[in-house]
């Protein structure tokens, strides 16, 4: 990857200049909806990459785990979050960690976009979705299990 220019500027609606909005992940590799993932820092200097991404109204990230860690700042938006056991409430800056094989996911409010900084490692491993048994492990907290299906 290229070295970041020294300056973008933000344009409308959450975008930067020269910042591509990408597809989340392949579509039919995992479940997901309405979520959009813009790179903003990828220099290979740094060891990490720092993503926005942007879930339309109702949209979530894909429930999954995997040794490496997140570090997410809430920017737009209210919605719910999932951390291992924990469902929470989140409103802009408000910090989220992921810590390793702690599953997690994030669901945009039903009336409003939200989106979320992400800082990751760059080299990393491929995210884990839980089988039917698993599945069924998360969703035996009844909480957890509304949250997983929509319904919070
Ligand atoms: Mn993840």
């Amino acid at each position: 990857m290229d070295r970041s220019p020294l300056f973008r500027a933000a344009t409308d609606g959450f975008r930067w200049n020269g910042v591509a909005e990408m597809e989340y992940k392949q579509a039919g590799s995992a479940p997901f909806r309405d979520i959009s993932r813009q790179v903003l820092f990828d220099d290979p200097a740094l060891g990490c990459q720092l993503r926005y991404f942007e879930m339309k109204p109702g949209g979530y990230s894909t429930l999954e785990r995997h040794e490496h860690v997140h570090a997410v700042m809430i920017l737009r938006g209210h919605g719910t979050c999932l951390v291992g056991n924990a469902v929470r409430r989140v409103k802009p800056r408000d910090l989220v960690s992921i810590p390793p094989m702690t599953w997690h996911q994030f669901r945009a409010s039903a009336g409003e976009a939200m989106g979320f900084l992400c800082m990751v490692n760059a080299m990393r491993d491929k995210p884990q979705l839980p089988d039917a048994e698993q599945m069924r492990a998360i969703c035996a907290d009844p909480t957890v299990a509304a949250f997983v299906s929509g319904e919070r």
